[in-house]
């Protein structure tokens, strides 16, 4: 038997989540049994697609229950094992994050190499943001040389990656986030061509500004209002990745669609909507790419950690106020 500590759902959010909807419980764990890991997380990720998770609504994943703990990708130690293939020692990502120790089946980890980049790395740029950029940019949008991109929230987890991958293949860069430090940041750190503050007017305005000869690839991280400012200034036969929409995750009352949808039809536009745990066959693919471009210091990138498992509800509800640059993990040992 060994002891942890784990946060559950307390309540379902209504609008932006409160500390309230969460409650943090202390658990006694059984051994491992046969074909299983007792885990102990170093690091585990926050992610907004979590938010999704928290209501009572059928979508591409089962959502959270009341009075059970909350889960997503986590690094750990392997501190005993019943599965031949993980010796004590191992470091490894799973599925169990949310809780300080977790008995893991060993199907659902894998190993990791912390030798090659820190634990943490894989949860942003080297896990699921990090693929989510690589295959959203390159197979979902169908980056061609000489394209221009545009991304929304250039600053966080998958939008640094996009940047920064379109960049390193020659694309003139634009993107917007949320604050003049973030700005600042992926232009002068990352290399972007062009960014802007969306809090610094409208957007379309914005863009328009900083993309004067239109756009051929969105990457939207955000929706709402910045897709309705990228379909005005999409070029003919323009793609959008369709990523995410933040701005609207935490709406009671969501806003009706993009007025400008209807640019879609002359301009011949691609709109294509993608998760990307349909595309995990591209993952050693993107682990040469992005791996490669990290060694070679091509790419960079950015973590927020917040420490301890009491803080991961703060840390979950600052990700969606935007309080990370880079991927937001919490720090657990
Ligand atoms: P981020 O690291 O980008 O963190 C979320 C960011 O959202 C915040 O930092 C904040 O940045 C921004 N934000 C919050 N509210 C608003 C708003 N009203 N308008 C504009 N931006 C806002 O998270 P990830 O990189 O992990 O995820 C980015 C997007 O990708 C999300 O939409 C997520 O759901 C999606 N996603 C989709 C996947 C898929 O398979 N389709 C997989 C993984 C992620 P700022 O300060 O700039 O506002």
């Amino acid at each position: 038997m060994s002891s942890s500590r784990e946060i559950r759902l307390a309540a379902r959010p209504q609008g932006e989540p409160k500390p309230s909807d969460f409650e943090l419980a202390e658990v006694e764990l059984p051994d491992p049994g046969p074909g299983e890991l007792l885990v102990s997380n170093t690091f585990m990720s926050v992610d907004p697609y979590m938010r999704g998770r928290m209501n009572d609504m059928r979508s591409y994943v089962q959502p959270f229950e009341i009075g059970q703990p909350l889960d997503g990708g986590a690094v750990g130690e392997v501190i005993a094992s019943e599965d031949e293939r993980f010796a004590p020692g191992t470091h490894v990502l799973h599925q169990l994050g949310w809780r300080e120790r977790a008995i893991v089946p060993a199907d659902g980890a894998r190993p990791i190499d912390p030798e090659l980049a820190p634990a943490s790395a894989y949860l942003g740029v080297l896990g699921m943001p990090g693929l989510t950029a690589y295959v959203g940019l390159l197979d979902i949008a169908g980056l061609r040389d000489g394209d221009i991109v545009f991304v929304s929230g250039a600053a966080g987890a998958v939008g640094s990656l996009v940047g920064q991958i379109a960049k390193v293949r020659g694309s003139r860069v634009i993107g917007s986030a949320g604050s003049a430090e973030k700005v600042a940041f992926i232009r002068d750190e990352l290399g972007f061509d062009a960014a802007f503050d969306y809090h610094d007017g409208e957007v379309r305005a914005l863009l328009a500004e900083a993309a004067p000869d239109g756009v051929d690839v969105y990457f939207d991280n955000v929706g709402g209002d910045h897709l309705e400012a990228a379909l005005a200034l999409m070029r003919q036969s323009g793609r959008i990745a369709l990523c995410g929409a933040v701005s609207i995750y935490n709406a009671t009352d969501p806003p009706p669609g993009p007025r400008t949808l209807p640019a879609a039809i002359g301009k011949r536009l691609t709109l294509r909507g993608f998760i990307v745990s349909d595309h995990f066959d591209r993952f050693p693919d993107f682990v040469r790419d992005v791996g490669g471009w990290l060694r070679e210091g091509r790419i960079r990138y950015r973590e927020t950690v917040v420490e301890g498992i009491e803080n991961a509800p703060e840390a979950f509800i600052g990700l969606l106020r935007g309080e990370n640059t880079g991927k937001m993990v919490v720090k657990l040992a």
